[in-house]
């Protein structure tokens, strides 16, 4: 009697997914799948932030739900349990005298730790085990380098892979698995277990985003083939305000809910159906920055993580908490920073415009340690992928691979050029909704009539600006310039 444990980490899905496909090659009498909520998780980062925010957990517990439902629904079950994965899944091992254990591998240090935790036990029980890479849209044996060779720079990544490499088709769905054994199936954990207040929803939300795979697939459907959306993507996707400016596919993709394979050929079968343009092409073009975060990762390590980042530039970062905490609260003076820092706090999402503004303002105007910023956000992303986050806020802060000098955005600018009529200002600072036309983006540019007739009062109802734009990019300019 062959019996095998898969264990589901961030791949909370049936369809496409290699752990079922690798279980179900051995032939076994039985599969126990399981998902335990790592307390680890539920802790507090660096700086002290909750770990998994509420808008995360909420939607991770949504996706377990889901995924139970669908093993269900073919025969199967989800075991959950809370605590330290590597005891865990080791002990049902065990105790199950399972032969095999499947799971994904992941690319960053606590994740992988906890692989070899697991690894050492299993091994000793005399247990075999087999983990598979899935979370990319291209697998790393497709690749034309070895990961630890990939280009520094994106576009040489990009330009290659597009020439050189092919993305496996997706894996059949199985139709059946046997039942699992007689065993406690146990609870999903309430979010108060987890140490998380009630999850509290918000009208002005982007999305409800629910968790899970067939949520995941719905959003796909909407996006793609009811509202026809795609087709525009590449002149909608730097928007901030609605639901379909972009595809909000990222807080599934990040806990595996929809493979980025799935998506590849339902873009695919768009192009044969309806239309191929460079719309088409652009959702795969970010797909694969999404591949390049993640090689980068394991081909530097916990680089990423440190301050000096992927090119160990050591800059002299301020770790002012309570200009930090202005940022946090959006109460810095610039509209949109204080728009898009709102929007997170209180919804766990906030658009790639927006992520990219704001994680300037902190470091170039600001001069705030980024990784503060990182884990704030990694606490309230509903999106968090390790990979994705710390990539990209190395990028911005300027100590990425491929940082290019002192870039910045220019924030009055970018807020008139996305969001020209200011609706999404309007949106999230009800205090200076009442500002008519291109007024909103720079209110501190009001006259005083001005400012009477909109009842706006800087310093009172409204911040003035934290920082003068341009004095502050020119000395954080300079503290860059001398020390790199
Ligand atoms: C400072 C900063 C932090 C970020 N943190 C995260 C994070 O924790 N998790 C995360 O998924 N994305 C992160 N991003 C990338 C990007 O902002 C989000 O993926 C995107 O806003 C999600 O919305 P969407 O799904 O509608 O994207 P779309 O525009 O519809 O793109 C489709 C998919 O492509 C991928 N993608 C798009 N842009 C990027 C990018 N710049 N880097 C990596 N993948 C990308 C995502 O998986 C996304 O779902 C971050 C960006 C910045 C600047």
């Amino acid at each position: 009697m062959t019996r095998v444990l898969v264990w589901f980490r961030n791949d909370l899905r049936i369809h496409d997914q290699a752990i079922l496909t690798e279980a179900l090659a051995h032939n076994p009498d039985i599969i126990i799948p399981v998902y335990c909520f790592d307390d680890r998780h539920f802790q507090t980062t660096s700086f002290g932030f909750p770990k998994t925010g509420q808008f995360r957990a909420k939607f991770l517990m949504e996706a377990v739900t889901d995924l139970r439902n669908s093993l269900q629904k073919i025969g199967s079950n989800l075991i959950i349990r809370k605590g330290l994965p590597e005891k865990i899944i080791s002990d049902i091992a065990v105790n199950y005298q399972v032969d095999l254990v499947c799971f994904s591998e992941e690319a960053t240090a606590e994740e992988i730790k906890v692989e070899k935790r697991l690894k050492k036990k299993l091994n000793k029980a005399n247990i075999k085990i087999k983990s598979v890479w899935q979370s990319t849209l291209y697998h790393p044996s497709e690749l034309p380098y070895k990961i630890t060779n990939i280009p520094d720079l994106f576009t040489n990544f990009r330009k290659q892979v597009e020439k050189e490499s092919k993305v496996y088709s997706c894996l059949q769905m199985p139709q059946k698995l046997s039942p699992i054994p007689d065993i406690k199936i146990g609870n999903i954990p309430h979010l108060q277990e987890l140490g998380l207040k009630d999850y509290q929803s918000n009208a002005k939300s982007v999305l409800n985003f629910i968790g899970g795979e067939t949520e995941g697939i719905k959003r796909l459907n909407h996006y793609f083939w009811q509202k026809d959306c795609l087709k525009d993507y590449k002149k909608t996707r730097n928007g901030m305000l609605g639901s379909d400016y972009s595809s909000k596919f990222s807080p599934w993709l990040a806990l595996g809910c929809l493979s980025p394979r799935y998506i590849y050929q339902q873009v695919t079968k768009y192009e044969r159906e309806r239309i191929k343009n460079d719309s088409t092409y652009w959702l795969i073009f970010e797909l694969l920055w999404r591949d390049f975060f993640r090689f980068i990762a394991i081909k530097y390590g916990n680089q990423i993580f440190y301050q000096s980042g992927l090119q160990n530039i050591s800059l002299p970062w301020q770790e002012n908490w309570s200009i930090f905490e202005t940022w946090c609260e959006g109460q810095t003076g610039y509209p949109l920073i204080d728009a898009n820092m709102r929007e997170l706090k209180s919804t766990g999402f906030m658009s790639n415009r927006g992520r990219q503004n704001v994680a300037s303002f902190l470091t170039k105007n600001l001069g705030i340690n980024w990784q503060m910023g990182a884990e704030w956000f990694e606490s309230l992303l509903i999106d968090y992928d390790v990979c994705s986050n710390w990539g990209n806020w190395n990028y911005t802060a300027g100590i990425g691979n491929d940082a290019r000098g002192f870039r910045y955005f220019n924030i009055p600018k970018q807020s008139k050029d996305y969001d020209y009529q200011g609706d999404y200002l309007r949106h999230w600072l009800p205090e200076i909704s009442v500002i008519r036309g291109e007024k909103i983006h720079e209110p501190w540019k009001l006259s005083s009539q001005e400012q009477k007739q909109f009842n706006i009062q800087l310093g009172v109802n409204y911040p003035r600006p934290m920082v003068d734009f341009f004095k502050s990019i020119k000395h954080n300019e300079q503290i860059y310039l001398s020390h790199s």
